[in-house]
């Protein structure tokens, strides 16, 4: 396993030497002082920010309506979720460790040490086009672990075609073994569902424990990558993109993922700048997501 965080970043890809800088943490609001952050509820963690020692990356495990928070016995911080203003992170309460919890924040995550064998089903609930690509059900480099994260990237592919990535990311490169994720997204908006294990897509992120191989969904949305923007999503079919939205939103219902832990490639990779997938705004991704 030693060689996998090396070649992990192979895919997606090619055209990471375009930019040279990225801001690791998921936003750069969300660089305050440690101290701060875990008195909101967040989880702060160094070396994704510019500044002092103690200006971390503050990411918040359970980012809630405050109403649902307090309801459940939790304590509404201010600042360190995306979304809504009404959307903030909850500390304590019952809601985060199994159990109980409101009906308005997102479940505990639900599936642990299984296949992903809901996917197809998932997605088609969402009306999206889907497509199963045979074995999809035992593929995969052993179970998930949990469902706590969504990893946004694109494949950085070639320039035509629907989903001409997906031998690569079924298959993998001569260097590292596919899977390299579970889902893939063509430019009509029609997804392919590839695995239901672990695959090899993160590589090392601020948090494995959330956003690595064994806890995260990967989807791969073909694209060239170019330009290397990280604004708008002018270079994405309104279609793909669309789509996009609709099937991380049946994703993220599923399986109980807020919507702060749903992050592009390059708000979770570690070292800060290692990728720029996906090219469009993760902010505004996850304000679609609701
Ligand atoms: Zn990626």
């Amino acid at each position: 396993m030693l060689s996998t965080k090396v070649f992990i970043m192979v895919f997606c890809l090619a055209v990471v030497h375009l930019r040279a800088t990225s801001a690791a943490c998921w936003s750069t609001n969300a660089c305050i002082d440690k101290g701060v952050c875990t008195n909101l509820g967040g989880a702060a963690q160094a070396g994704h920010c510019t500044g002092a020692a103690h200006i971390q990356c503050c990411t918040c495990p359970r980012c809630i309506d405050e109403t649902a928070c307090r309801n459940s016995g939790g304590t509404p911080g201010a600042g360190i979720c995306p979304g809504a203003a009404n959307i903030k992170c909850c500390k304590g309460g019952n809601g985060g460790g199994g159990g109980g919890g409101g009906s308005t924040g997102p479940a505990p995550s639900k599936p642990t040490n299984t296949m992903l064998t809901g996917l197809a089903d998932i997605l088609r609930s969402a009306g999206v086009n889907v497509v199963e690509v045979a074995g999809w059900k035992t593929r995969g480099h052993g179970v998930m672990a949990s469902v706590k994260g969504i990893l946004v990237h694109h494949t950085a592919g070639p320039a035509t075609g629907d989903f001409p990535s997906l031998g690569v990311v079924r298959d993998g490169t001569g260097s590292l073994a596919g899977p390299l994720a579970q889902l893939g997204l063509g430019r009509s908006g029609t997804w392919w569902v590839i695995a239901a294990g672990r695959c090899y897509h993160a590589g090392s992120t601020i948090d494995d424990s959330i956003y690595g191989n064994s806890n995260a969904i990967g989807i791969e949305a073909e694209g060239t990558g170019l330009p290397a923007t990280d604004s708008g999503h002018a270079n994405w079919p309104e279609v793909q993109y669309q789509s996009y939205i609709k099937g991380v939103k049946a994703l993220q219902k599923a399986y109980g993922v807020a919507t702060a832990r749903v992050i592009g490639h390059k708000e979770a990779a570690v070292p800060k700048g290692r990728k720029i997938d996906p090219n469009f705004s993760m902010a505004e991704f996850r304000s679609k997501l609701g």
